[in-house]
């Protein structure tokens, strides 16, 4: 008998079924609301079913439409997070990419896919200002901060040969990623091995505070291994001032890595902002964020494979695959965390093919307009204050209250706040901390918000307030 029977003419009836969804959701994109209008109690419900002994055949696509329901649509008045849109001719390379089902571990088990991602993460390097960087793609900006430390961690401070691993301290700004000291816990250096640089009054690491940090560890007798200056906080967006870091990083034979997991990309539209960038021993960045691709699509760069290789492979002979063709030998397992791993890279291949970068970089400087135009909005409306500078695309602000609360009140005020915007579904916002306040934020990485979308931000704010 045949298994899990599926003829191909069944696959392509299931298949326009999926893409009639896919496209119809798409078309209503537009005016859709920010955010479903369910409960955790409701989506439970729609969901909570026994499992399938018997299958259902092709009625089991009719939950589809309910899925789409009760998710947030990937439209263009989300602001929350750092949400990318989900480009669709990427997703349709996705859709081949699990029907292909390549392994993309090794050229000798998907030779097209290794290739594809090769090339991928070269296009990436090149469009953030830094050719020569390899690397490859990943679930997402943590998991390439982590291997970023580990490929540090192994190059500043390997184990002595009695296989006793030194501690290490790792510099990063007070507005770090909370990716970064988990990944310090997880390279067992602790959180404590995270060392907070305090920021500048545009929220950028202090160069001369990092500097003192590390003299003062060198000279308690800890060893230094990593700064991590972040191109793009996820709170306010700010960019550390990566070229005096890299300095600082040669003075004190530092590894430098860049966390751009939000920003890095914009330096295809701004590359003047990240001058500095490409000075660093290695870079995540995340091209499901401001490449707009479907997630996940994150990446680590670096500048030296031998790196990574010293920290990811185990196979320890390398002699032996310098006989090999050198196309026909390279693994992504040797420099990678992961070992199975999806076709990431035929998301931007087919996506960048399609629009062209120029597209890319023309949508980013609209997201970066964008921005612009919101931080004016809300600084023309005396109700509201905004509490950072808007470097890239995040914007953080808050309601005044009536001009007598104390800033725990307007705390409060603003969380209430939130929270019936978020209700009203109009617009999606989210929430920062910035200098110990509570901020609205709202951030443009979606190549589908225009300027009314933006303009409905102000309006639903001050509506919600009752204003
Ligand atoms: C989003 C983000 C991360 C984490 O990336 P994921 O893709 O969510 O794992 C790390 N650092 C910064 C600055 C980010 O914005």
């Amino acid at each position: 008998m045949e298994r899990l029977p599926l003829t191909a003419e069944e696959f392509r009836a299931l298949a326009d079924r999926v893409v009639d969804l896919a496209a119809g959701l798409l078309a209503g994109l537009p005016t859709a609301r920010a955010f479903p209008e369910t409960s955790g109690a409701e989506t439970q419900a729609a969901f909570d079913a026994p499992f399938p002994e018997d299958g259902l055949g092709p009625v089991a696509l009719d939950a589809l439409a309910r899925v789409i329901a009760l998710s947030r649509p990937p439209g263009p008045r989300f602001f929350g997070y750092v949400l990318g849109s989900g480009e669709p001719v990427a997703a349709l390379g996705d859709l081949l990419a699990s029907v292909l089902n390549q392994n993309v571990t090794a050229w000798r088990s998907s030779p097209a896919a290794v290739t594809i991602e090769r090339v991928v993460v070269r296009w990436l390097a090149e469009a953030i200002g830094c050719p020569g960087f390899v690397g490859s793609l990943t679930g997402g900006g943590s998991s390439a901060n982590l291997m970023g430390l580990a490929m540090a961690r192994e190059a500043r401070a390997p184990a002595n040969t009695d296989g006793v691993v030194p501690g290490g301290v790792v510099y990063a700004s007070s507005e770090v990623h909370m990716s970064i000291p988990r990944a310090a816990a997880l390279l067992g250096l602790g959180h404590a091995g995270v060392r907070s640089i305090r920021v500048d009054g545009s929220f950028r690491m202090d160069v001369a505070a990092l500097e003192r940090a590390v003299e003062e560890d060198v000279a308690a007798g800890r060893r230094p291994i990593a700064v991590v200056a972040t191109a793009g906080t996820v709170s306010t967006g700010a960019i550390d001032p990566l070229r005096p870091i890299a300095e600082v990083a040669a003075r004190h034979g530092l590894w430098m890595h860049v966390d751009g997991a939000y920003g890095a990309l914009a330096a295809l539209a701004i590359p003047e902002a990240f001058e500095g960038m490409a000075l660093a021993d290695s870079i995540s960045l995340d091209a499901h964020k401001w490449l707009y691709q479907p997630l996940d699509c994150g990446c680590l760069l670096y500048r030296d494979p031998g790196a990574a290789r010293a920290a990811f492979s185990h196979t320890g002979d390398y002699t032996r695959s310098l006989l090999e063709d050198p196309v026909e030998r390279f693994a992504f397992f040797e420099e990678s965390l992961e070992l199975s791993r999806r076709f990431r890279a035929i998301k931007p291949w087919l996506s960048l093919r399609y629009h062209g970068v120029r597209a890319y970089r023309e949508s980013i400087r609209t997201d970066l307009a964008l921005a612009q135009r919101l931080a004016a909005a809300v600084d023309a409306r005396p109700e509201l204050e905004r509490l950072a500078p808007v470097s890239l695309s995040a914007v953080c602000f808050r309601h005044r209250g009536d001009g007598r609360q104390t800033d725990a009140e307007l705390d409060r005020l603003n969380q209430d706040l939130l929270l019936r915007v978020v209700r009203r579904g109009r617009v999606y916002l989210s929430n920062a901390t910035v200098r110990g306040r509570f901020a609205l934020r709202a951030c443009l990485v979606n190549h589908r918000t225009t300027e009314s979308d933006v303009d409905a931000v102000v309006t639903e704010v001050i509506a919600a307030s009752g204003g």
